[in-house]
């Protein structure tokens, strides 16, 4: 498992359902990479490019989008701890959004698939965030708490396990929080526990070149996951650049 401790910030990239040979050659030719080593550099590709990505990155990290929480067996279709281990996959996201909303996943499913990376010591970025019917309704930090309580496994600690604040009403929107909004939030979540206390913390929905510096200097933020920003190499350069 990748030491978390030595990186400052981390920079996640989600490219959902994109990408081919040729757009990965395209992006890891004409994307800079920051020389500041101290800075997590990761990519999710879909599942079936992780291989190919995983024999050309240079400075990167590889990250999956999704995995099974069943150790192996009768799941047609799903993607086990153990094969990502075997294709050295360092980090997988977990409980985003569109799979909370498009193929039902719960928090069960969700804790369950933390242990299972933990245990194959691959990092899984746990994805929390409310709705905007959640966020009018001020119930914010209920749905969090709710999502920290049932969702992060006992076993996570923030030597194994990333956090990801992404209100799901900014993901893909264009909207964002307001700074003191994600400062605040994240301040919630690091002292909803004192397990949390140490938590790197990334911030996702709507990051881009013109937004990323703010967002990750907050004193509480860790870190960015992106979704469209990170599929243009310059934007996404701009976004981590040093
Ligand atoms: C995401 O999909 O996790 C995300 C944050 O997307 P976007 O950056 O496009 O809002």
């Amino acid at each position: 498992m990748i030491n978390l401790n030595k990186f400052s910030s981390y920079f996640v990239a989600n490219w959902k359902l994109n990408g081919d040979f040729n757009f990965i050659d395209q992006f890891l030719d004409q994307l800079k990479i920051p020389k500041n080593d101290s800075k997590c550099v990761v990519i999710c590709p879909t599942s079936v490019h992780l291989n190919y990505i995983s024999t050309k990155k240079k400075g990167l990290y590889l990250g999956a989008q999704n995995v099974s929480q069943y150790k192996s067996g009768a799941f047609t279709g799903e993607i086990s701890c153990q094969s990502l281990l075997d294709l050295k996959v360092d980090f997988c996201i977990v409980g985003h959004s569109e799979r909370r909303q498009k193929y039902f996943e719960t928090e069960i499913d969700v804790n369950q698939k933390t242990q299972q990376l933990i245990d194959a010591k691959v990092i899984p970025i746990v994805c929390i965030g409310e709705t905007l019917e959640d966020k009018e309704n001020k119930r914010t930090t209920n749905i969090l708490a709710k999502q920290l309580d049932d969702g992060i496994p006992e076993i996570s600690n923030s030597n194994n396990t990333l956090i990801a604040y992404e209100p799901v009403w900014a993901i893909g929107t264009g909207l964002t929080p307001t700074l003191d909004e994600i400062y605040q939030t994240h301040e919630f979540i690091k002292n909803y526990d004192t397990k949390f206390n140490n938590f790197k913390i990334l911030y996702g929905g709507s990051v881009k070149a013109s937004n990323a510096k703010k967002i990750v200097s907050l004193s509480n933020v860790d870190g960015a996951l992106i979704g469209g920003a990170s599929l243009k190499h310059d934007e996404f350069g701009k976004i981590i650049e040093d």
